[in-house]
Order: C-alpha cells, then sequence, then structure tokens
C-alpha cells in the first residue's frame, strides 16, 4: 500500500484569498468555451486513472473499503460519470430555442442559454468520499463554474488523494481543494458563492441552507433518510435477503440510500430470517471479520454511535453483533425489533444494522413507514406487482427501488436527490449539469419590428385599444 501523507488543513484566513481567485478566474471568461471544460474533464479522467492505485489504498485506509467496491461505487463511477457527461456536453450547453413560439413572436429568436452559475462550493461527505465530492465537480466544471472542493475531513487519506489529483491534472486558478473540519467549512460559509452543493447529514445541512439564506445562495442539499424497506406477504424471502443484506453491507453499511430497517410481514419473517442467515454464510463463508471485502466502521465515535444504538434498542439480535472497536469491526447485525421507536428505526443507523419490525397489514407498514419519515431518501418495496405499487403510490421518497435495495441511485443516467428533509435538487448524469447551470432566457428584437411594435407604446389612445 501507497504510503499516504497526514492531510494538511488549508489555513483559515487564506480562505477569502482563494474565493476571491476563483471567482476572478470565472469572471475572465477562462470556464466559459465548452472547449476548456471538456479539457478540463479529460484532464480529471486521466488523473483519476494515473491515481488509481492511491485512490483504492485511500477508500482502504479511510473505510477499509475492498478494491472492488472502490472501483464500483468510487472510481468506476466518476470515470464513467465524465465519459457520459463529455460525449453529451455539446448538446446540453448548446442554445434552446423556446418551444411553441407564436407566428409574431419568432422574429425575436427566444431562446435559453445554459450559463454557468459562477463560483462554487461542493462539500462532500466521508462515506463515498470520492463518488460524492468528485461526482457533483465533474457536473460544476461541466457547466463553466469555478469551484471549491471541500472534502470530508472524516476520510483523510481520499481527501488527500483528491486534492493531489486535481492539483496534477486541472487548472488550479479555477479548481482547488480546502482541507479542514469545521472551523475551515465555517469560514468557506462565510464567503460569497453562487452555489453550494453539499452532501451529509440534514444537522449540518441546516446549518448550510440557514447561513445561504442570509445571501439568497442557492443550495443542494443531498442528506440523509430513514429509508424503509417493506417485505410483502408475496415476496421472495431468498431474494429479499440477498439483495437487502447487500445492500447494507456494503460499505459496512454506510450508505446514505440503504434501507434503515426494515418492515416485513409476519407470515414471511421466519422465512426472511432464515434466508438472511444462508445469504450471511454464502457472502462470508469465512466470516465478515476474515472477509477482504467487508469494511470497516469510518472511525471511533461513529462506532460508539453504532455501539449505543445496539445498547439501547430493547430488540433481540438474530444474527451477527461482534464487533472490536480497535478494528473498528461492527458485524452485520440482524436485530428483531418490536416498536417503530426503537432506538434502531427512530434514528439513522448509517452502519450495518438490520432492525426487522414484523406487520400484519400492508396498510399498517405503510403508515409505520410515513411516520418514520415522510419523505426519506428511498424507499424498497419487496412483493407482487399489486403491493410494491401499493407502497409505492401510497409514500413519498427520493427515489426507490423495487424488489431491491438502493439500486436505482446506480443508474447513471437517473437523477438521484432527495424530497422534503431528505435534501432538495438532484444530480448525475443530465441533472449534474443542470444544477450548476442557470437558464438564461434571451430574446432579440430586430429594429424593422419597430412599426408592428409601435402599438405598445403611450399614449394608448381608444384606436390603439381596439386595434
Ligand atoms: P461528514 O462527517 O463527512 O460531513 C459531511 C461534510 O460536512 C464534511 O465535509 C464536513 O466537513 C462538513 N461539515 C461538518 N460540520 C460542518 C459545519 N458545521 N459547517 C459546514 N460543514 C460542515 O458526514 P456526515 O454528515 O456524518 O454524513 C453522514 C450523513 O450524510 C448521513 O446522514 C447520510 O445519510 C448523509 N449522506 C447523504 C448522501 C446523499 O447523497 N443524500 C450521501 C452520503 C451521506
Amino acid at each position: 500500500m501507497e504510503k499516504i501523507p497526514e492531510l494538511q488543513y488549508t489555513p483559515a484566513d487564506s480562505i477569502p484569498g482563494i474565493v476571491d481567485g476563483l471567482r476572478a478566474t470565472f469572471h475572465s471568461q477562462k470556464t466559459r468555451p465548452v472547449e476548456f471544460r471538456l479539457k478540463q474533464l479529460r484532464k480529471l479522467y486521466w488523473g483519476l486513472k494515473d491515481n488509481e492505485q492511491l485512490v483504492v489504498d485511500a477508500c482502504k485506509k479511510d473505510l477499509g473499503k475492498s478494491g472492488f467496491e472502490t472501483y464500483l461505487t468510487e472510481l468506476g463511477w466518476v470515470l464513467n460519470d465524465i465519459v457520459f457527461v463529455c460525449g453529451k456536453l455539446e448538446e446540453w450547453a448548446a442554445d434552446e430555442s423556446a418551444p411553441d413560439i407564436a407566428l409574431m413572436n419568432k422574429p425575436l429568436a427566444p431562446k435559453i442559454r445554459k450559463e454557468p452559475l459562477g463560483c462554487v462550493l461542493v462539500i462532500g461527505a466521508y462515506n463515498f468520499p470520492i463518488q460524492l465530492s468528485i461526482g457533483p465537480l465533474i457536473g460544476a466544471i461541466a457547466a463553466g463554474c469555478t469551484a471549491v472542493l471541500k472534502p470530508s475531513e472524516n476520510a483523510p487519506a481520499a481527501a488527500y488523494a483528491m486534492e493531489k489529483i486535481m492539483q496534477e491534472s486541472l487548472d488550479t486558478t479555477a479548481y482547488t481543494t480546502v482541507q479542514g473540519g469545521v472551523p475551515e467549512s465555517t469560514a468557506l460559509l462565510d464567503q460569497k458563492w453562487d452555489k453550494i452543493f453539499y452532501t451529509g447529514g440534514v444537522g449540518v445541512g441546516t446549518i448550510i441552507a440557514k447561513k445561504a439564506a442570509e445571501t439568497l445562495t442557492p443550495v443542494t442539499l443531498e442528506l440523509g433518510g430513514k429509508n424503509p424497506a417493506i417485505v410483502a406477504r408475496h415476496a421472495d424471502p431468498r431474494l429479499a435477503a440477498r439483495r437487502l443484506l447487500w445492500a447494507k453491507l456494503h460499505n459496512a453499511g454506510q450508505v446514505c440510500v440503504s434501507q434503515n430497517y426494515i418492515l416485513v410481514d409476519a407470515a414471511v419473517l421466519p422465512a426472511l430470517v432464515a434466508e438472511l442467515r444462508n445469504a450471511f454464510d454464502e457472502f462470508f463463508p469465512d466470516g465478515a471479520r476474515n472477509s477482504p471485502d467487508y469494511g470497516r466502521i469510518v472511525n471511533a465515535r461513529q462506532f460508539q454511535r453504532l455501539k449505543r444504538m445496539l445498547d439501547e434498542s430493547a430488540g433481540k439480535i438474530l444474527l451477527g453483533g461482534t464487533m472490536d472497536e480497535d478494528e473498528l469491526f461492527l458485524e452485520p447485525t440482524v436485530v428483531q425489533v418490536d416498536s417503530p421507536q426503537d432506538s434502531l428505526i427512530a434514528e439513522e443507523s448509517f452502519g450495518p444494522i438490520i432492525p426487522l419490525l414484523p406487520f400484519d397489514d400492508l396498510d399498517e407498514a405503510i403508515r409505520i413507514a410515513n411516520r418514520v419519515h415522510d419523505t426519506p431518501l428511498g424507499v424498497y418495496p419487496f412483493g407482487n406487482a399489486q403491493e410494491t405499487s401499493r407502497v409505492l403510490d401510497r409514500t413519498r421518497s427520493g427515489g426507490a427501488s423495487i424488489n431491491d435495495g438502493f439500486f436505482h441511485a446506480s443508474i447513471p443516467t437517473l437523477a438521484f436527490g432527495g424530497v422534503g428533509s431528505s435534501g432538495q435538487g438532484a444530480y448525475r448524469g443530465r441533472a449534474s449539469f443542470d444544477v450548476f447551470s442557470h437558464r438564461r432566457s434571451v430574446t432579440s428584437t430586430p429594429a424593422w419590428m419597430e412599426p408592428l411594435l409601435g402599438v405598445r407604446y403611450p399614449p394608448y389612445t381608444a384606436r390603439k385599444a381596439r386595434d
């Protein structure tokens, strides 16, 4: 493994100067030409490719991520996004004519120009440190913005890797990293931005939205949620068990969009538990602890929080439950609880804990899910078509995967985002370009139209009113 140096925080008093520099670059028009943006995106692509091993090592160091997971949901993810965006950028950036215009308005050539919002701030989270930072940055570059990326200090090796890659491959007068924790983030929020794109928890999201409101700065917030999986009477227990276990062991459960809890039809509960056990043994023949495929909790603070949640729960552990703080290891743990007020359902675990709450009637399960969080990031119904439609029709959420755990998030052309308190705004694919763009409506009135337009000038005589 490559030796990764300790992350150096950016001096907070240098932040205003950094932002002034990026703003000056934006106003110099340097980042406007589409060719410039494409060149930067291609350089970013190759910067990531050249540092693949560093990224894999960094994600291993920060989160114990396997190389496979890092390729799947960090490196491969953003490389794919860059290729897709590069292929579409000219089309997206082109002017759009106004649709359905009346004949008399055609000479005005009404159109929408896609303009970059300006100088933007991207704040990333620790759990997918590369994807959640570079992903939005791709959109900012594509739209023609200049940008500061503030990676999560809780994934310091990945933060270092991104700083190195950006410094080596991008135009540093237009795109840079600021490293640090709360003081540095606070200094960043004291600057004027044209957009703040934040991924993380609801608490900090609220701080950011309040601060941004002082200067009417637009925000995109990608937040957390208490996502339900609902396993209905006609669900296939083996399929549900394998898919939902995977969704909670991926990144050791530190996935904003994976299910926080499972509501399961009481008639299916025994089969689901048996199949969770089978799936567990198939995925980890030598146990999760010895598996090179299973990650670790990011730090001691998060480990303690998860341990406390388990301690406070009145539930019964059915599977897993072993832990080792020195290693930050927490086994995927299935717990049967008897109330939606149980700490494991009432709080977002953001870890490898799978609470199961049995229900007798699907409508009752839907009511519970809506009471726990009426706008989660994801909803995951398992069952036949009638059951899954019933769940979708009677709930709200940022996205949903039918008969799967968070698979909708893997489609690069599907916009990803929350709704209500799980977030506002979306990105990925075309949405990544749109989220950092302003659609500027423009008309151009030819001089020869003056005789036709004379009617709009006063005095508004009776004859004009008739005409
Ligand atoms: P985190 O600790 O990595 O923090 C996120 C970012 O917020 C970091 O860059 C951090 O420096 C910054 N931050 C912390 N305090 C701040 C402050 N006072 N002012 C400004 N910035 C500050 O991650 P977290 O918040 O613990 O992340 C976990 C949460 O994020 C979970 O709730 C999860 O569901 C959510 N999440 C959402 C998504 C999504 O796409 N919707 C993705 C990942 C995580």
